[in-house]
């Protein structure tokens, strides 16, 4: 979430002796508590055939026709032609004739928090079995993980980062000035998205270790100088963990590339650090991504419902409670509208910018990146004003496809196998193989003839259970009543 004016509260800060190690400590205290194991899995149906199947190959970006895909307990044991294969005794067999399977889709950039539980049965409904939570509260998001891992909630696989680490020069001056502020002070943000405060190459060291003891995925960082990303890149490859975020200041993007970050969050900043470099210097920066397998998470989806939409009609649709403006809103909880509403408010502290030629520039960028081969991954930023929960998923798809001129399947790839790559996950999820956990996406029409097929649902399979249409309406049925109460 952006919150972009470089103002800050120190004397709040100060008052509070440090905000951050009262974050660490409540981590600490509640993760112990609650901390689940990381193996095992819920037990799916004991077998399970799609038959006469059309499976889209995303590596390979090839359609296979009339294939048959088993599944035991929640993993894939076969994908193979119809003819060649026999139906296992017992085994509940759907026809798929006519239908296409996707894997599992992912949202590579979400803050599930600011949505609450309520955004998981959205999130399935809309064909997303993975997640890639970078950043919230902690202690609810291992929850969360542990209990979907459980098959106790109906929801993604939830990879988490926890808590930014925010650079000091930045943190202060914002804690300085929400302390006087009144739009800042109407909302309590840190504690809805916990900081983690970085003073010093040290401290970014120390906090790698900190958050890997509280059973991190990954550790994502916003705002840091150049020594303290350093520092952090160093010890987040030394400890084998996944580093994401906002371009850094301080260094270039080659050096981010080569110093093993997994991805750069945003095309807004990826398109600021090149600032007005040439054509030649943007895709020499773009090839060192490419090279070390840095992707970016374009979140086109952010920018459109943030900035290219007018805050008039954002303010609508939160003041909105009969959903008449749009329906999707019966999903969201309250908490979510409110921080729309204060997202859409700290927009007062931004001085005025063309947005619009912004964007372009963002899809200009994009198309080097593409060019350059750098994976691009789907992500939503939930959170945002007008980022729904799943349903976001398949608008960014669409974006990439007709705005950023991205054939369809490299859409899929990005929601798919390469947010599974950039998490060291590929052998267990992102494609449909033998072996590979059983997440799919049973379509209604072909996604490679039109990318906004994604959104023709007919089943979802959700780590070896099969949700049918009638169980995914009931899902988002109860999702709707939760937002009343
Ligand atoms: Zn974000």
């Amino acid at each position: 979430m952006t919150l972009n004016s470089g103002a800050a509260f120190r004397n709040h800060l100060r008052r509070k002796a440090s905000v951050n190690r009262l974050i660490h400590l409540l981590l600490f205290a509640l993760v112990a508590a609650c901390a689940p194991a990381r193996t095992g899995s819920a037990p799916g149906p004991a077998r399970l055939a799609l038959t006469h199947v059309s499976v889209v190959d995303v590596e390979t970006g090839r359609l296979l026709p009339d294939h048959m895909v088993l599944i035991a307990g929640n993993r894939i044991t076969q994908v193979s032609p119809s003819r060649q294969t026999r139906v296992p005794a017992g085994a509940r067999v759907v026809d798929a004739r006519g239908k296409y399977l996707i894997p599992g889709l992912w949202d590579a950039h979400t803050h599930i928090t600011y949505a609450g539980e309520i955004a998981f049965p959205a999130y399935v409904a809309n064909g997303v079995t993975s997640a890639r939570d970078l950043g919230g509260r902690l202690p609810e998001l291992l929850a969360w993980r542990g209990k979907v891992k459980a098959g106790s909630l109906v929801g993604p696989d939830l990879y988490l980062a926890g808590p930014n680490l925010e650079g000091a020069w930045w943190l202060d001056g914002v804690m300085e000035f929400a302390a006087t502020d009144s739009i800042l002070r109407s909302f309590p943000f840190l504690e809805a998205s916990p900081r983690y405060r970085i003073a010093s190459p040290e401290g970014a060291r120390v906090a790698v270790d900190s958050l890997l003891r509280l059973n991190v995925d990954m550790i994502k960082f916003r705002n840091l100088r150049g020594d303290e990303f350093r520092a952090l890149a160093s010890e987040a490859r030394r400890k084998g963990v996944p580093l994401v975020g906002h371009a850094p200041g301080g260094v270039t993007l080659a050096e981010a590339a080569d110093s093993g970050m997994r991805s750069i969050e945003h095309m807004e900043t990826v398109m600021l650090k090149l600032g007005n470099a040439n054509e030649t210097e943007r895709r020499a920066q773009l090839a060192h991504l490419a090279r070390a397998g840095t992707a970016i998470t374009a979140t086109l989806v952010t920018d459109i419902a943030y900035r290219q939409t007018p805050d008039s009609l954002a303010y609508a649709v939160i003041a909105d409670t009969l959903n008449r403006i749009d329906l999707r809103r019966r999903f969201l909880s309250r908490e979510l509208l409110a921080f729309w509403k204060f997202g859409l408010d700290t927009k007062s502290f931004e001085g005025p910018n063309d947005w619009a030629a912004s964007h372009r520039k963002q899809l200009a960028d994009l198309r080097l990146a593409r060019e350059a081969g750098v994976p691009i991954l789907v992500g939503t930023d939930l959170g945002v004003s007008l980022v729904y929960p799943g349903f976001s998923v398949h608008e960014e798809l669409r974006l990439l496809v007709e705005e950023g001129g991205f054939p369809a399947i490299e859409a899929l790839r990005g929601a798919t196998v390469y947010p599974a790559r950039t998490l060291g996950v590929a052998d267990s999820v992102g494609t449909i193989a033998m072996g590979r956990q059983a997440d799919l996406v049973l379509l209604d029409a072909n996604p490679l003839e039109d990318i906004r097929n994604t959104q023709k649902i007919r089943a979802v399979v959700l780590n070896g259970r099969y949700l049918d249409r009638q169980v995914l309406d009931r899902l988002l049925s109860e999702a709707e009543t939760a937002a009343h109460r």
